[in-house]
C-alpha cells in the first residue's frame, strides 16, 4: 500500500511538474512579445493619511492584460520576468507609465501625492538604472520629487555596497525611497541606520492577523517604535478591516494602504476619483 501511495505522489508530482514547466515556457515566450504589444497595464493603490483621510501617496501595480486569458497578476510573471532580464525593459515600461500618470495628476492640480513604483534588485543591478530613470522623468516632465521607488527588504540584503551606493544617489535627486515588505527579511536596526531609505512598509503578512495573533501584534509594534526612533515614515500595507487599523493607530502608524479604503483601480478609475475629491 505504501509503495501505491508513493507511485501516486511520483505521478501527481509529475503531471504537476509537466504543467509547471508548461507554464513556465508559456510566460518566457510571451513576455517579450507582450512588451511589444503593450499589453502590461498599471494599476494604481492610494495611500492614506487615516488622520484626515486623505490620499498622501500612490503604489503602482502592474498587470499583464493578456488577449486571451485576461488580467494576469504580477506574481505570476514578475518572477519569470527577473530570471530571464526581461525585468530590465518591463520596468522601463512601468516606469514610463507610472510617471506619465503622476506628471499628468500633478500637473492638472488633482493630487500632491507621490507615485511609489517597485523596483526589483535585478532591475538595480542594472548598469544603466540610474541614465534610464533620468531620461525617462525628463521625457515625461515628471519631478524627482513625485517620486518614491519601492525597494524590498530582501534585495537590498542581496545588493549590498553597490547597491547602497546607488540608493544615495538616488535619494540625492530627491527621489523617496522605501523599504518594502519590511520584517520578512532579517536586516537588523543597524544595518537599516546605513540605508539612504525614508520610508518603511509592514508587509501585509503581519497585518493580516491583527489584531488577535500575538506574535504579529508584537512583530508589528517593534517596526513601527524601530522606525520612530529611527525616524523613518512608516506605512501599513494590506489593512482590509477597521481593527486592524486601529491597531496600528494606536501604536503610532497613521499611513495606511489597503482594501479597507481602496482596492488598486486602473488610470481612468483613479483619475476620476481624483477629480471626485478635488
Ligand atoms: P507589493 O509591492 O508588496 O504590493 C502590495 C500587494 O498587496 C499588491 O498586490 C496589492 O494589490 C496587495 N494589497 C494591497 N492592499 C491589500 C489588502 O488590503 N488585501 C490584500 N489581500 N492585498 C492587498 P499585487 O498588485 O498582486 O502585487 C504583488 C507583488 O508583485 C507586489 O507586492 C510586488 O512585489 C510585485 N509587483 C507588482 N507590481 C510590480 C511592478 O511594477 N514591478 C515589480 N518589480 N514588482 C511588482
Ligand atoms: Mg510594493
Ligand atoms: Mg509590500
Ligand atoms: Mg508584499
Amino acid at each position: 500500500k505504501a509503495k501505491d501511495d508513493g507511485k501516486n505522489t511520483y505521478h501527481f508530482y509529475t503531471k504537476e511538474m509537466t504543467e509547471q514547466a508548461f507554464e513556465r515556457i508559456f510566460m518566457e515566450n510571451n513576455l517579450r512579445e507582450a512588451l511589444n504589444r503593450n499589453e502590461f497595464e498599471m494599476y494604481y493603490q492610494p495611500q492614506y493619511d487615516s488622520n484626515t483621510n486623505e490620499i498622501v501617496g500612490f503604489e503602482a501595480l502592474v498587470r499583464w492584460n493578456h488577449p486571451e486569458r485576461g488580467l494576469i497578476p504580477p506574481q505570476q510573471f514578475i518572477p519569470v520576468a527577473e530570471e530571464t532580464g526581461l525585468i530590465v525593459p518591463l520596468g522601463r515600461q512601468i516606469i514610463d507609465m507610472a510617471t506619465t500618470a503622476i506628471a499628468e495628476w500633478q500637473r492638472s492640480g488633482l493630487t500632491k501625492a507621490r507615485m511609489a513604483i517597485n523596483v526589483s534588485a535585478k532591475q538595480l543591478r542594472d548598469a544603466s538604472f540610474t541614465q534610464t530613470l533620468s531620461a525617462i522623468l525628463d521625457k515625461n516632465q515628471c519631478l524627482p520629487e513625485w517620486l518614491e521607488l519601492e525597494i524590498t527588504e530582501s534585495s537590498v540584503m542581496k545588493n549590498t555596497e553597490h547597491t547602497i551606493k546607488l540608493l544615495h544617489q538616488i535619494r540625492r535627486r530627491g527621489i523617496t525611497i522605501s523599504i518594502d515588505d519590511f520584517g520578512t527579511g532579517y536586516s537588523s536596526l543597524a544595518y537599516l541606520k546605513k540605508l539612504p531609505i525614508n520610508k518603511v512598509k509592514i508587509d501585509r503578512s503581519f497585518i493580516c492577523n491583527l489584531p488577535e495573533d500575538k506574535d504579529d501584534a508584537e512583530i508589528t509594534k517593534a517596526i513601527i517604535s524601530m522606525s520612530q526612533s529611527l525616524n523613518l515614515d512608516i506605512i501599513a500595507e494590506g489593512i482590509e478591516t477597521d481593527e486592524q487599523r486601529a491597531f496600528v493607530n494606536s501604536e503610532g502608524c497613521y499611513m495606511i494602504q489597503g482594501y479597507l479604503y481602496s482596492k488598486p483601480v486602473t488610470y481612468d478609475d483613479m483619475t476620476a476619483k481624483l477629480k471626485g475629491e478635488a
